[in-house]
């Protein structure tokens, strides 16, 4: 018989599905991360016969403002085929439990390489023994590798000098950034991030992958000293909002990585950045994304 109360712990979920066609992909997914909690997942047809064969997924914590969100995002994929953007299909949403979410979720991480990094999930022994494996578990953080942000972060960390730095991760996540600066040989590492979540899961990322990193619960405000190296993986407006915290943190000739930019919002990133008396040294765009590495 199954109990009949659910333990009180247990998160409920809301899934979201959206089917698309592959060219819609990116912009699906950018929706609805931004509603959904840290991450989404992207099921690839086998055999892709056109059409919206593509199902991007979110996961939002079904608590009391989950079906206002869902609205959200309805409005946001209806804008979307507006500016024929599309073609995606009908949004499906399903309520799961956290075993069913897990499931879900580690079926959609893959291994990846990326830039001097090879990132696998915590249940696969893939190898690349020409890379710097980073072993991860996802867990409800964002910051699987697979989000072209991530990965353009990732290959700033590639070519940066890393030696005995200290760096400052603001917006870990999973902890991925932070763990990839320790693994090419960063000497002390702090980690921030707003979300309690993302806290835990990059503390026990950093501990399965034998490292030690410092991870905060806050930002860049939060944190004293200058760092060789800030990362910061976050949206625009954030960015902007916080510009003066990160510059703060940057020691002179030091580097600032920013990421999460859309090339729409990249113009009012710059002068938040350049008004701190930041300049770009490189810049890199994909998928609308747009990477800065600048210096103070
Ligand atoms: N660094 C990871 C995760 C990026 S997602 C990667 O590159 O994949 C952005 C993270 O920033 C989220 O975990 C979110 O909780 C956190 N975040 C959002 N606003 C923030 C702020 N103002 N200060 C610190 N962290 C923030």
């Amino acid at each position: 018989m199954p109990p009949s109360n659910p333990p009180r712990s247990r998160i409920r979920w809301l899934e979201v599905a959206v089917p698309a066609h592959a060219e819609a992909v990116e912009a699906v997914s950018e929706i609805l991360s931004r509603f959904g909690h840290n991450g989404i997942a992207v099921e690839l047809p086998i055999d892709s016969r056109g059409g919206t064969d593509h199902t991007v997924k979110a996961y939002l914590v079904e608590d009391a403002e989950a079906f206002a969100k869902v609205s959200d995002v309805r409005d946001a994929l209806g804008h979307l085929q507006a500016f024929g953007l599309g073609p995606i299909g009908e949004l499906a949403v399903r309520s799961i439990d956290d075993a069913d979410w897990l499931e879900a979720w580690k079926a959609s991480v893959t291994p990846i390489r990326i830039g001097a990094f090879f990132v696998r999930p915590t249940w696969s022994d893939a190898r690349d023994d020409g890379a710097v494996t980073l072993t991860l578990d996802p867990g409800m953080a964002f910051g699987t590798g697979l989000h072209p942000t991530t990965q353009q972060c990732l290959e700033a960390l590639s070519q940066l000098r890393l030696e005995g730095v200290r760096v400052l991760d603001v917006g870990t996540g999973s902890g991925i950034l932070a763990i990839a600066a320790a693994k090419r040989g960063a000497r002390e590492i702090v980690a921030v991030d707003t979300d309690p979540l993302a806290v835990r899961a990059a503390t026990e990322n950093a501990r399965g992958n034998d490292l030690s990193v410092d991870v905060r619960a806050g930002s860049a405000a939060d944190v004293d000293g200058t760092f060789d190296v800030v990362l910061a993986n976050l949206v625009g407006p954030v960015l902007v909002q916080i510009a003066a915290d990160l510059r703060a943190r940057v020691r002179t000739s030091g580097s600032l990585v920013a990421a999460g930019i859309t090339a729409q919002a990249e113009p009012e990133v710059l002068h938040a950045f350049t008004a701190q008396g930041l300049g770009v040294i490189d810049r890199a765009e994909r998928a609308d994304w747009v990477r800065l590495i600048l210096t103070a």
